[in-house]
């Protein structure tokens, strides 16, 4: 089993580097996959109403048997759900399909800039925070203005913001906001989703110089350069070999082949514009 460092978030609240995502994992596998997560060694986990499988994550977490307090769960309002009181609403529903009283994080999954209701949201969350509903309230996909228009209508600075951060989608100018404000920065899509970016010759060579995965070095790439990292699998030793990345370094050199790979293109939709 593998321990994983922690970041201090700008709450005090203390959040697993490493976590384990579950998009894409069907609700009645979502349990074993978490289960199998756990027993490797993931004490962070991340969901979404999204995802469909808060009920699959909470079992998987109940089966494991450990003390609530040592996991770190995250959970994400959807955009359909923004506004203040469907937010409340839609919170309470994703507590009791978690079979939790309280989330470690919670996040505006999109700023859906169209809907026109994302400080109206973060306005519902700074309440869940207050109640200790949530240990620490953040968002997801925010560019600067977006989260400019928070910290104009609000007293409560995101404690993270969750993007879309790979090799191929470095982020440098938004995590370098994120820096000078105090927000730490949670990488989504650190695989690239897999294969186009798993194959990409450099990352190969740097995995072959360390004697590790393609998928490690681009796990510890996003470590080294400080972020959260939430890699998902549903494969129990890809699931393994995901969170075995704090025993090697990457070297200037490795650092600057991978910085070399970028190339600005998404994988998921643009944020300004998804609604
Ligand atoms: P990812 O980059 O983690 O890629 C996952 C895929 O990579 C797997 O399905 C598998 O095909 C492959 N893979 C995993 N481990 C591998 C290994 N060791 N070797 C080779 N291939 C491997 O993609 P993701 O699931 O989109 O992102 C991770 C998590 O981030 C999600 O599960 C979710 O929790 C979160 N997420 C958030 C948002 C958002 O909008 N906030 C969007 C997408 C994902």
């Amino acid at each position: 089993m593998s321990r994983t460092p922690a970041v201090t978030l700008n709450n005090g609240v203390s959040m697993p580097q490493l976590g384990f995502g579950v998009f894409q994992v069907p609700d009645a596998e979502a349990e074993t996959t978490v289960a199998t997560a756990i027993e490797a060694g993931y004490r962070s986990i991340d969901t979404a109403t999204l995802y469909q499988n808060e009920a699959g994550t909470g079992r998987g977490i109940a089966a494991s048997g450990l003390p609530r307090e040592e996991l770190f769960v995250t959970t994400k309002l959807w955009n359909t759900d923004q506004g203040y009181d469907s937010t409340l609403r839609a919170f309470d529903t994703s507590l009791a399909e978690l079979g939790m009283d309280y989330v470690d994080l919670y996040l505006i999954h999109w700023p859906a800039p169209a809907r026109g209701s994302y400080v109206d949201t973060w306005r519902a969350f700074e309440r869940i925070h207050s109640e200790g509903r949530a240990k620490a309230i953040g968002v997801s996909n925010f560019q600067p203005a977006h989260l400019q228009r928070l910290f104009e209508a609000s007293g409560i600075v995101p404690a993270v913001n969750q993007i879309e951060l790979h090799p191929r989608l470095q982020q440098a100018e938004l995590r370098e906001f994120h820096a000078a404000n105090g927000i730490a920065t949670e990488a989504w899509g650190p695989l690239g989703r897999g294969k186009g970016l798993l194959d990409d010759p450099a990352l190969t060579r740097v995995a072959g110089k360390h004697g590790v995965s393609p998928a490690q070095v681009a796990l510890r790439w996003s470590v080294q350069l400080g972020t959260i990292v939430i890699p998902k699998s549903v494969t129990p030793s890809r699931i393994r070999e995901n969170i075995h990345v704090f025993g090697f370094k990457l070297d200037e050199e490795d650092m600057a082949a991978i910085a070399d790979m970028h190339t600005g293109v998404r994988i998921g939709p643009d944020p300004d514009t998804l609604s």
